[in-house]
């Protein structure tokens, strides 16, 4: 499963980061991106966002190392 971030929603609370470091991370724009797909699955995916701002990427893409 691929995530991405929802800029619209995100609101910087930066909760995902704190919750999971090394899957989330904070970008300049005082948003969250995907580091890694994989740490995010196993940090608990969408419930990482309180905000429903991380969303799944459902199209099969390659996988990001
Ligand atoms: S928890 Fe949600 S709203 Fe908060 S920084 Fe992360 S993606 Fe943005």
């Amino acid at each position: 499963m691929e995530y991405s971030v929802d800029k619209e929603k995100c609101i910087g609370c930066g909760s995902c980061n704190l919750a999971c470091p090394s899957g989330m991370g904070m970008g300049n724009d005082g948003k969250a991106s995907v580091i890694s797909a994989n740490e995010v699955e196993s940090c608990g995916g969408v419930d990482l966002c309180p905000y429903d701002a991380i969303v799944e990427v459902t199209q099969s893409n390659d996988e990001e190392v």
